[in-house]
């Protein structure tokens, strides 16, 4: 395949920031003039959606404990509602529903998504909660719930229809989005900048800058960059961990059933929030053996061909090959009863779903860095990093706000998830979530 030997930006990645990146840079070239889509080209080894973008469940929520994760969503969602038909986004809404021991942190998240104008409602109290979920589906029968979040903002994409609707958006503005193609390295000018991008098809010499969104590949480009395996974390109260590893696996585990995805409907009829469910109530399966009694949590969300979605994800020791992607094969064998069994536990509508559980092409493995909230950086004085701990198939608008910092400007959004943080203790508060993500 001819490569061109020269570009004004290369973006390394063609799975959802990638894809986000390049279109709404060529937007911002266009608008002041500097240039347009014929001077972005964005390279895969693969394809688009070839990555964690592709086998995402592709929830969209901004249930984050954490400001900056919660404004930036919030742009992201903007982002989403902006052209639902090409971003195959379904705006359903989100419920996160929580044990006593969330309680501070939902509370908290709601009050800040009023302050910045996210619909949400929040619902507290066993009875209070309970009356509101069975006003949505009248038999839920979920316990030890005492908190419910319900975004009237976010939802759910398919996956692989909004990398398509995002391809296509970059076509239509001239991008050169080109499958096959593995950046093997980059090429070091004396000012420390990237002059040139290596690839399996011969170099491409960078006249502006360059942009990389490797996904789980993440580790991959850290030691290209020639950057430290593991790092030192000064804490917010000034205390320093040391020696900490930069990047860790986890293994997401999802699912589905394969049922009539009506059956996963509304009281009157509509399409269901997805919803997120925590609780420590104990968890037996529909045969009456126990599972857990403590704190378990999962997610679901209507699908084409039935009900998808996962549970806690585990820690990966050590390095995990990842190509070919997703390796799937890590999958905790217990968690098929334990997903099907909590899905029970939430409706009775699901009971017996066990025996229409289908190991689908879902779950995957994720990179994660050292706080698990992503990086997005300047790496290199022309080398951009979208590194997204991955938080981010719904960050849709990160993209958007990259392309805003290549053409000069500052984000206020993307600052808080500089690498410096690590070094100067502005890191992200942690929430009581058993999630790495939340
Ligand atoms: C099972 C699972 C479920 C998830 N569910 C959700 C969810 O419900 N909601 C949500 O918001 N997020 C979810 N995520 C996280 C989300 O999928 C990721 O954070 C996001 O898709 C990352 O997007 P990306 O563009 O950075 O990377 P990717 O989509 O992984 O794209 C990276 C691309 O880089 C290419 N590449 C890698 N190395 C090279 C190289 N050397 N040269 C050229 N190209 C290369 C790959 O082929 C790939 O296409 C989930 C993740 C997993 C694994």
């Amino acid at each position: 395949m001819e490569i061109p030997k020269r570009s004004g930006y290369v973006v390394v990645g063609a799975g959802i920031h990638g894809l986000s990146t390049a279109f709404h840079l060529a937007q911002e070239l266009e608008a002041r003039g500097l240039g347009s889509g014929a001077d972005v080209v964005v390279l895969d080894k693969a394809g688009p959606g070839a990555g964690a973008s592709g086998i995402a469940c592709g929830v969209v929520r901004n249930n984050y404990f954490q400001p900056a994760m919660s404004e930036l969503m919030q742009a992201c969602v903007e982002v989403w509602e902006s052209d639902p038909a090409a971003y195959a986004y379904n705006p359903v809404g989100y419920i996160a529903l929580g044990a006593a021991v969330q309680e501070d942190d939902l509370t908290a998240t709601y009050e800040r998504q009023e302050r910045i104008g996210y619909r949400s409602e929040l619902i507290v109290g066993a009875a209070e909660v309970d009356r509101h979920m069975r006003s949505l589906f009248p038999d839920w029968r979920a316990k030890g719930v005492t908190i419910c979040l319900h975004e009237h903002q976010g939802g759910f994409a398919f996956n692989m229809d909004s990398v398509h609707g995002l391809y296509g958006k970059c076509k239509e503005k001239g991008v050169s989005v080109l499958s096959g193609i593995e950046v093997t390295g980059f090429r070091d000018a004396s000012d420390g900048t990237i002059s040139a991008v290596e690839t399996s098809h011969g170099a491409i010499e960078v006249g502006e800058q360059v942009v990389i969104a490797p996904g789980p590949w993440a580790k991959h480009f850290w030691a290209l960059l020639g950057l430290p395996e593991r790092i030192d974390i000064r804490t917010p109260s000034g205390d320093v961990v040391r020696d900490q590893p930069m990047w860790t696996y986890w293994n997401l585990q999802e699912g589905e059933i394969t049922v009539d995805p009506l059956v996963f409907s509304t009281a009157d009829g509509g399409a269901p929030p997805v919803i997120h469910l925590d609780t420590d109530a104990p968890l037996y399966t529909d045969e009456g053996k126990l599972i857990t009694d403590e704190l378990w949590g999962i997610y679901f969300k209507r699908d084409r061909h039935g009900v998808q979605g996962g549970a806690s994800p585990l820690v990966v020791e050590g390095d995990v090959e990842l190509d070919p992607y997703p390796q799937t094969t890590d999958v905790d064998p217990g968690f098929p009863d334990m997903w099907c069994a909590a899905l029970s536990h939430a409706m009775s509508r699901f009971e017996g779903c066990r025996a229409h559980y289908k190991q689908a092409r879902s779950g995957g493995v994720g990179a994660f860095t050292a706080d698990n909230f992503p990086v997005f950086d300047y790496l290199r004085p022309n080398l951009y990093a979208i590194l997204d701990s991955n938080h981010g198939y719904k960050m849709i608008g990160v993209g958007r706000e990259v392309a805003k910092v290549l053409v000069g400007e500052h984000s206020a959004l993307l600052y808080p998830f500089r690498y410096e943080r690590f070094q100067t203790g502005d890191l992200h508060p942690v929430s009581s979530s058993p999630y790495p993500w939340s």
